[in-house]
């Protein structure tokens, strides 16, 4: 069943506004629900509240905050089948990748709520003069959250789990494309025993709501996930006031496949890791240099993968792959593909829309890339597989360091020197060898160049949200 969207404001959901949107079922087109939007006076209301809540959680003893976030993810617990559903119906992906989500959004609430407690004073000098420093760490205020659709829960934690366990206080501004996920989530702290003006949960116009949110001084923070170009935007605008950043922006990661890599293994670990929700993930691999000795070898294992991924409605069972979530990334495909084949592409298999309902596309393998094509230098977010010939380890290393973004990368090789010089050499914000990239609640997660500024998961998200005041005493 989907959820009935509204607003959360002051402690109270708002259901009904003169403006708002529908929200779509990516699978099918049909309406799921109708989304009120936030006035001026709505944002108002969530900041004046905001500050309310921040003055009661700052003051909260830690161990409570952090019973109340453990609180979070036992419910949590108890409803990852209902809560799948809602993101599977909003989102597209397949009920398995849901619940995967929600397992992962669990153990980061657990990771966050045992640290919530952990934060302490730590004293930094203690001299013969009698002179003692102490690190006093304080949450930074109100933060505004801004969250895409790509993952409508993982998210939405990976921002208020931290934020909680420093003390601050959240307006968060989901997408509203996969509004749904996120008031379940909002429903579930209140359950767990949060303060009811420490979370206010606003939807409307992006660009309205950040506008507005960043220019009151109240917000102290605004951490975003989403794409460079409007993460840009939103560094520009916090600039004004100084505000602090966190921003996790895009990707445009390469996979090395080395000559003496574990051919099998590595197929088998990258095809599930590239068409994971559908090809929309911001560390998802999208650049795949194979060296020329084993090229017909991988490009052969690759199709017969993706010849065996099952597209359909993601509620139904033996399904692989959902639609994309929005009409935007179907015509993003179709820009992707039309501009390579007019540069001499060769599309292997795929390269279309699957069936006029419904925000599909074929998983797509192709080939033949001309350098200053498309699918080179944009972020793909989508279900195509782009194969590159190499023969020098030194040439595809400059290759993969070649763009402005510096996301994730993945390298494929049994040999321990070629890991170690990949290692050091590629630049990006992680290099994952013989394996996807995993995301485990205590590490920590960051671009570097185009891709994003500081660090979302492990200890260092909490500190994100927080502020070290130095204490001189004599
Ligand atoms: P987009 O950048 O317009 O939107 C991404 C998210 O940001 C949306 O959920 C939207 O609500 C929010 N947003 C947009 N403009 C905003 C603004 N001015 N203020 C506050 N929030 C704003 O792009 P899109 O069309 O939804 O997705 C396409 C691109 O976004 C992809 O090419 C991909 O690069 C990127 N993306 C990245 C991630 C990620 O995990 N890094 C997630 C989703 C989308």
């Amino acid at each position: 069943m989907y959820t009935k969207l509204g607003l959360f404001i002051g402690g109270k959901w708002i259901y009904e506004a003169k403006k708002g949107e529908d929200v779509l079922n990516p699978f099918d087109e049909s309406v799921l629900g109708w989304l009120p939007h936030a006035t001026e006076g709505d944002l108002n209301d969530a900041v004046k509240s905001s500050e309310k809540g921040f003055d009661e959680w700052r003051n909260t003893d830690p161990e409570v905050r952090s019973r109340v976030i453990l609180k979070a993810a036992d419910i949590l617990s108890e409803r990852i089948s209902s809560i799948s559903e809602v993101m599977t119906l909003e989102q597209g992906k397949p009920l398995a990748e849901s619940a995967g989500e929600i397992n992962q959004s669990i153990a980061i609430l657990k990771f966050n709520g045992e640290n919530a407690k952990l934060i302490k004073d730590e004293v930094v000098a203690d001299r013969d003069n009698g002179l003692k420093t102490l690190i006093k760490p304080q949450p930074l205020g109100v933060c505004l959250c801004l969250t895409a659709w790509n993952f409508p829960i993982a998210l939405v934690i990976r921002k208020i789990a931290p934020a909680l366990a420093a003390g601050c206080s959240v307006i968060i501004k989901p997408s509203e494309e996969t509004p749904g996920t996120a008031i379940e989530v909002i429903k579930i702290f209140q359950e767990a025993g949060l303060p009811k003006d420490v979370i206010n949960l606003v939807f409307g116009v992006p660009h309205e709501i950040s506008d507005y949110l960043l220019s009151r001084d109240e917000v102290k923070k605004v951490s975003f996930t989403g794409s460079v170009p409007v993460g840009k935007l939103l560094a520009k605008k916090s600039a004004e006031s100084l505000k602090r950043c966190t921003l996790e922006l895009g990707g445009h990661s390469p996979a090395i496949i080395a000559e003496d890599a574990d051919i099998e293994t590595t197929l088998d670990t990258l095809t599930g890791f590239k068409f994971r929700n559908s090809g929309q993930v911001c560390i998802a691999p999208s650049r795949f240099y194979v060296h020329e000795n084993i090229y017909e070898q991988v490009k052969d294992g690759f199709l017969k993968r993706i010849k065996n991924i099952t597209l359909g409605n993601g509620l139904n069972d033996g399904i692989s792959m959902g639609p994309l979530s929005n009409s935007r990334r179907v015509d993003a495909m179709k820009d992707f593909i039309d501009d390579a084949v007019k540069n001499g592409s060769n599309i292997i298999y795929g390269g279309t829309r699957h069936q006029d309902k419904g925000y599909f596309w074929e998983p797509t393998l192709i080939e033949n890339i001309h350098e200053g094509s498309k699918i080179m230098t944009q972020e793909i977010f989508g279900p195509i597989l782009a194969l590159f010939k190499f023969n020098d380890y030194d040439d595809v290393i400059e290759k993969a360091n070649s763009l402005n973004y510096g996301l994730a990368s993945y390298v494929y090789t049994t040999s321990e020197v070629l890991q170690e010089k990949m290692a050091k050499e590629i630049i990006a914000g992680g290099v994952s060898i013989n394996t996807a990239s995993p995301m485990h609640p205590e590490i920590p997660y960051g671009g570097i160049k185009e891709s994003g500024i500081g660090y979302e998961g492990g200890i260092d998200a909490i500190y994100s949200f927080i502020h070290k005041k130095n204490i001189n005493i004599v």
